[in-house]
């Protein structure tokens, strides 16, 4: 097979990561976080003092002049931008508050999707999740999903994850971000948030992580004429 490439686009806190990675990990092949690559340019910008609110030029030029790559030796592949391995500074909340604004900036999505469509073109068999992985960026995959679930739940959803990393979470504070970030991805100008006609929607809320990474798994062998585990 030359070609299979599987998209899972999705607000916040939907289980798309951790769905995506586990995907793979069934079916054999590799993982895409592009929510991190957007992470990886804004904990650059913040590391240099820029504000994508008013600088948005500056964060522009900054995306054009990033090296960003992820090794794809580990796993999950470890993102670094420069030299420096940002995989877990990219989770704080300085960063996740200002991701969204970062991007919604036309010029840093142009390189970002455009470094997205080239590592397709390097692994193009690969479960890939964001905002626009099916209806951007990968508009021919094979299977596309889109994963859904309330806005408490995926709340509660980044609560445990921050509990497991042994640090302190507000879960109504989280619930805020999660449905500020909602609106502004949803409601920008480029590439919004939205459920491709041609990819199958998941309301997450009552399945467990389990039985989403099931559902999509017997989709695809399904889909894709492959043997059923
Ligand atoms: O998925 P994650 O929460 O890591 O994504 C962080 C932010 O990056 C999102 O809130 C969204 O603004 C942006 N993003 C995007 N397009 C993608 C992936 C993420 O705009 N393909």
């Amino acid at each position: 097979m030359d070609q299979l490439i599987v998209t899972l686009d999705g607000p916040a806190g939907s289980g798309k990561s951790s769905v995506a990675r586990f995907l793979a990990k069934r079916l054999g092949l590799e993982f895409l976080d592009t929510g991190a690559m957007y992470r990886g340019l804004t904990a650059k910008a913040v590391h240099r003092g820029i504000d994508p609110a008013t600088e948005p030029h500056a964060v522009v030029e900054l995306a054009r002049h990033t090296d960003m790559r992820f090794d794809w030796q580990q796993d999950p592949p470890r993102l670094f931008v420069g030299n420096l391995d940002v995989t877990e500074r990219i989770r704080d909340r300085d960063v996740t508050g200002k991701v969204s604004d970062v991007a919604a900036l036309q010029g840093v999505r142009q390189v970002l999707v455009e470094m997205q469509k080239r590592i397709g073109k390097e692994h193009p068999q690969l479960v890939t999740e964001g905002r626009d992985q099916g209806s951007v960026v990968f508009p021919n995959a094979n299977v596309k999903f889109y994963l859904d679930a309330t806005a408490t739940i995926r709340a509660k959803r980044r609560v445990e994850q921050i509990k497991a990393a042994g640090k302190r979470a507000d879960l109504e504070q989280i619930r805020k971000d999660i449905i500020e970030r909602d609106r502004k991805d949803s409601t920008r100008k480029e590439s919004p948030l939205i459920c491709p006609d041609d990819a199958i929607r998941v309301d997450t809320s009552d399945m467990t992580l389990e039985q989403v990474i099931e559902y999509l798994e017997n989709t695809v062998r399904e889909q894709m004429g492959m043997p059923q585990s």
